[in-house]
């Protein structure tokens, strides 16, 4: 489990985050939802240690990670716009982050060609490994760039608007695509969108971020039939 303990931070002097406090359970596919500024990315990028909190706490099960750089996090990651390697075959691309590391730490050639190789399965891209980015659809490409995040293991997946840059149909496939990821492989999983329809689809639980404050965490029907706050009902009242 992961939690986000009593976090704030400002940039110059705005408060993004305000005393954010949040668990992330074992286990389960989190999204994280809220209107455009509300400090989602902001959120997403202190867990992944991109950024530092002004105070609180981000612990990975028992260990206090705060001071963790990112590299030591055990986190993948796809935002909207995070590219691949266009110089790499697909395959290099999904090993990258093996390959990255260091020697002692590394698997074998062979087992990274395996991991490779059941991913590609995964993703049921299984004959593009010698492909380039060049060669691929923009929702291939997010499908790739999230059997990366997935090669290392990570303790948890973080992603940031992954489909949204895609058109309405493939966003909607690539949807009950990930879910049905989640299901087979039990990954730890936050995903941040401000599509509300998205988030109750996708989610096992929703958490409504307004104004750098925690408006409520619960299941997508908690959420919908007990908005605890005005916010929240604003928020998600359309798809009632
Ligand atoms: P969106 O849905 O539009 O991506 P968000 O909920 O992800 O929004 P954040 O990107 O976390 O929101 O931004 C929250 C606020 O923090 C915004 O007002 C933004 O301008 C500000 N902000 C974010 N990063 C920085 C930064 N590096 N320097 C200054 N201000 C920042």
């Amino acid at each position: 489990a992961i939690r986000v303990e009593s976090v704030t931070k400002t940039f110059d002097t705005a408060a993004v985050l305000r005393d954010l406090t949040l668990d992330i359970r074992a286990g389960e596919l989190l999204a994280l939802l809220g209107p455009s500024g509300s400090g989602k990315t902001t959120l997403l990028r202190i867990i992944a240690g991109l950024d530092r909190p002004d105070s609180g706490r981000i612990i990975f099960g028992k260990d206090d990670a705060t001071r963790l750089p990112v590299q030591e996090r055990a986190v993948g990651f796809v935002f909207q716009h995070y590219a691949l390697f266009k110089h790499l075959t697909v395959a290099d691309n999904i090993a990258y982050g093996l390959n990255a590391r260091k020697r002692s730490d590394r698997p074998a050639k062979a087992e990274i060609k395996k991991r490779v190789g059941d991913l590609l399965d995964l993703i049921k891209l299984s004959t593009f490994g010698d492909r380039y980015p060049s060669q691929l659809s923009g929702g291939q490409r997010q499908r790739i760039a999230l059997a990366r995040a997935l090669a290392v293991e990570p303790r948890v997946l973080l992603l940031d608007e992954p489909f949204g840059a895609l058109d309405a149909q493939v966003r909607k496939d690539l949807r009950r695509w990930l879910r049905e990821i989640h299901d087979r492989t039990g990954q730890t999983t936050i995903f941040v969108t401000h599509d509300q329809d998205e988030a109750l689809e996708l989610s096992d639980r929703v958490a409504v971020l307004g104004n750098g404050r925690l408006e409520q965490v619960g299941t997508p029907d908690e959420v919908q039939e007990h908005p605890a706050s005005p916010t929240v009902l604003k928020f998600l009242g359309d798809t009632i």
